[in-house]
């Protein structure tokens, strides 16, 4: 601990008591009896400076004035400090010593809100303010605790009995602490609090007050003062406190964007978004001028945005046009437990350049509070523990597995809104699919109930929604209703919702899973970790003690959940990533400083991919194809097939594909009233040559012959936003395109080149129909897949093909598929499949 602090040269001693209790996590008590002691001092002295200054003196008006300020200044100094004395003395202020041994906070929320009212009484009013302030929450609390009453409920659930016949059966197994003690019906001051603000105030002034209710607020000074001081610093603080929409504002009023942008990342597209839509209406500005957003296809940007969110895929990409970040005065790493793939990348990066750049400030920000391993990995930056403040959550597991989950969970929603007190859901599902479906059956479930049950408001949250959409689940939900939000993981940390009281959890999260030895990777849904559902539950916490639903067993929590999850970097396929770090010019990669080093194998195969797809040369150099192909934010066998395509004479085309397969698969719908037609509608796309690819082409050019029609869409069931995305990717595609020379030539009617072209970039994922016929063995490391029940090609089983990716749900699917012939592929790769078939 001394060499420590030696280490970070203080160069007071007072500097040191002031910043380290907050950097290590002390109590923070202490550290205000010292901040008022000193200003207690400070005004003292002035006081008396001047009180000399002008003893024998006769004072005008005004400076009578001014010295009378000062005196009633220093009273409430001396009012303050005893306050703060006080706490310690005092019952009904009495808190626990800050931090236990987790480093917990056991906070007391009437301590914050009294520490930010004499904040802004500073100027001071008559009387005690404090007093005031504890009576008048007294009185709130007491107003609070009338209106939810439980009996009320309860009685509410025996009406609604019949309403729903397969209830599931929960049972409490434990409950997860808050850091705030309070009685399960009492409802929150603060909900009280803004709702009675919202009355008087106007949407901005509401905003700013808002933001002064965030558990960050009343360490804005303390935390600049740590960012001043140090290069490197750790933030850890509870999802809601307040750091992504906070932090980048806050150095910005101190002054840091005079010296460049601040940039934030963010693991996931929704959640750069929506953040940046929130800083924006908070600085009052229009989104993507002073505070903009960058995600991979969509740069929201202009000269004069200072406050930039970004993907962290996307600040990687900036390393490549400016190796040093040259153009930032901070960065802020943020969800940095997530551990995503680039994040982890990231860390390398930006530490490296915190050496050689003394002036960048450096925030790595984490919703858990396992930070020392963040500060051991940064050189022993301090840690800023921001206090949270949560509020009790009940864990209730099924006392059977559930063996449909998406069914459970719908049920267990409807049972909460038919039995618990006001308050909305949050259920956790695993991806866009999930999502629909269950928004469809409960739709279908409370369909003719009309009255009988409260209105239902359902908000869907996930990646390929459209961001007019997103904006749904922050609306308020009016008297009587209940909101129920179906999220992907996103919310488990990245977004913050308010007034979640009950959190319904299957359990399940889709993942990326990579076996280096077979080249495999799919995407999975995999049983969540404990430290995921811990965080899931603590969503019901955040405005008022909530219920967690966990739609699996105690005992299966307890047996066959993982701990942690595993960082991403170590199981997930590298390709691109390895192809960023050469283009960066970083060779060694085996001596690449990572947190956690991904398996070697797995970096192995990424560079045998890179040398397969002619990126690396044999001595491992990138070469000038690789260099062309790092341009292209995407997967370096998409990068390959594009710029591939004009020896095939058919780029357009391919861009076109690269395009569509790039949007997420959320081009079709099918209505189920109409799932006839719609059915009809999907197959006339795939006339011709067969296979999803072209199909996916010809959608687009129907889609463009005529010119973008709304119309055409709705008579083809083809989702118009997605296909908006699509053409927005495919314009910025041709754009790369003329950047690193590849011409653009069109022939539609050459599919055979097209499919060519593809299976350029994609002969690694090459399969053949088993002698069976029921399934498909991939070529290189045989394995077991199975044609997608969407795929256009699930009954014609060519006997050859090639698939865009590969998805692992009841079984191995391919998805996206188009046949080939073998011949080709000793044709196009001969350097690969020749040698060693
Ligand atoms: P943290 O990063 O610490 O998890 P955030 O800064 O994301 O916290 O959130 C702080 C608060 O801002 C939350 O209480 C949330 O309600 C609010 N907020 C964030 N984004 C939005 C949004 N897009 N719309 C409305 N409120 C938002
Ligand atoms: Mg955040």
């Amino acid at each position: 601990e001394r060499e420590d602090m030696e280490r970070r040269k203080y160069t007071t001693e007072e500097e040191k008591d002031e910043l380290i209790p907050n950097l290590r996590g002390f109590s923070r008590q202490e550290y205000l009896k010292k901040r008022e002691e000193q200003k207690l001092v400070e005004l003292r002295q002035e006081l008396e400076d001047e009180e000399n200054l002008f003893a024998n003196q006769k004072l005008t008006a005004k400076e009578e004035r001014v010295l009378e300020e000062k005196r009633k200044k220093l009273k409430y100094a001396e009012a303050r400090k005893k306050l703060v004395d006080d706490l310690d003395n005092r019952d009904e202020y009495r808190m626990p010593s800050a931090y236990d041994q987790e480093g917990n906070v056991q906070q007391d929320q009437r301590y914050k809100v009294l520490t930010e009212r004499y904040r802004d009484t500073d100027e001071g009013d008559e009387g005690t303010p404090w007093q005031e302030q504890a009576n008048w929450e007294t009185e709130q609390i007491k107003k609070a605790s009338m209106k939810t009453g439980a009996k009320d409920s309860q009685a509410k659930a025996k009406d609604y009995e019949f309403v729903f016949e397969d209830q599931i059966d929960f049972i409490t197994d434990q409950a997860m602490a808050g850091t705030l003690e309070v009685d399960d019906e009492e409802d929150p001051r603060e909900r009280e609090r803004k709702a009675r603000a919202a009355e008087k105030q106007s949407k901005q002034e509401k905003l700013q007050a808002d933001r002064k209710l965030l558990p960050m607020y009343p360490f804005r000074e303390p935390l600049l003062e740590a960012i001043a001081e140090h290069q490197v610093l750790i933030i850890v603080g509870e999802t809601g406190s307040g750091k992504t929409t906070q932090i980048p504002q806050y150095l910005h009023e101190a002054g840091y964007s005079k010296a460049g942008k601040i940039g934030c990342t963010q693991p996931r597209r929704v959640a750069a978004m929506s953040v940046a839509a929130r800083v924006a209406e908070e600085v009052d500005v229009k989104l993507g001028q002073e505070v903009g957003y960058s995600i991979r296809f969509e740069d929201c940007t202009s000269d004069k945005t200072i406050l930039k969110y970004m993907t962290d895929g996307m600040l990687l990409r900036e390393f490549l046009g400016e190796p040093d970040l040259a153009s930032y005065s901070v960065m802020m790493v943020d969800e940095a437990h997530e551990r995503t793939l680039h994040t982890d990348v990231l860390f390398g990066l930006v530490k490296d350049i915190a050496r050689f750049r003394p002036d960048i400030k450096l925030l790595i920000s984490s919703a858990t509070l396992d930070a020392e391993k963040f500060s051991d990995y940064f050189d022993h930056a301090p840690i800023f523990r921001i206090p949270g403040r949560r509020y009790p959550v009940d864990i209730m597991y099924t006392k059977a597995p559930e063996a449909n989950y998406l069914h459970a969970a719908v049920v267990t929603a409807l049972q909460v809104h038919v039995t618990q007190p006001a308050g909305d859901v949050l259920i956790f599902l695993t991806g866009q699919e999930e999502i629909e479906a269950a928004e469809e059956l409960l739709k279908q479930r409370t369909k003719g109930l009309g009255s009988r049950i409260g209105e239902l408001m359902i908000a869907p949250i996930y990646a390929n929604l459209p961001s007019d959409l997103q904006s749904k689940i922050f609306e308020v939900t009016p008297p009587g209703a209940r909101k129920i939000v179906l999220a992907t993981n996103i919310a488990e940390t990245s977004l913050t919702i308010d007034g979640i009281k009950y959190v319904i959890d299957p359990g399940f999260v889709k993942q990326n899973s990579y076996n280096p030895r077979s080249g495999m990777e799919s995407l999975v849904v995999t049983p969540v970790s404990q430290a995921s559902a811990n965080q899931r539950a603590g969503r019901a916490g955040r405005t008022s003690p909530g219920k967690c639903f966990r739609l699996y067993t105690a005992w299966s929590y307890q047996n066959e959940l993982d701990e942690n999850t595993v960082p991403e970097i170590q199981r997930t396929n590298l390709g691109n990533v390895v192809l960023m770090l050469k283009s960066l010019g970083i060779n060694d990669l085996m001596g690449f400083d990572f947190m956690d080093p991904p398996p070697t194998e797995t970096l192995l195969r990424a560079l045998e991919q890179l040398y397969a797809l002619g990126a690396l040369n044999d001595r491992g150099e990138l070469t000038k194809l690789g260099r062309r192909m790092a341009e292209f934010p995407l997967d370096p066998m998409l990068a390959k097939m594009i710029i591939n395509s004009e020896t095939y004479g058919c780029s357009e085309e391919v861009a076109t594909v690269a395009a569509m397969v790039s949007t997420g698969n959320s081009i079709f719908y099918r209505p189920k009233d109409k799932a006839v037609h719609a059915d009809n509608a999907h197959n006339n796309f795939h006339r011709g040559s067969p296979g999803d690819h072209i199909a996916l082409m010809n959608v687009f050019n129907g889609w463009a012959d005529t010119n973008f029609s709304t119309q055409w869409c709705y008579e083809n069931f083809v989702q118009m936003r997605s296909m908006k995305r699509a053409r927005d990717i495919r314009d910025q595609v041709l754009g790369l395109m003329e950047r690193v020379e590849v011409a653009v030539i069109s022939d539609r009617s050459n599919e055979e080149n097209i499919k060519k072209a593809i299976a350029s970039g994609f002969f690694y994922h090459t399969a053949k129909l088993a002698k069976s016929g029921a399934d498909y063995r991939t070529v290189k490391n045989p394995q077991t897949v199975h044609v997608h029940p969407q795929s256009g090609l699930i009954e014609v089983r060519p006997k050859w093909v090639i698939y865009h990716e590969l998805v692992q749900t009841s079984k191995e699917f391919m998805r996206t598929i188009s046949e080939i012939k073998p011949s080709w592929l000793t044709e196009i790769a001969p350097h690969y499949y020749s040698k060693r078939e």
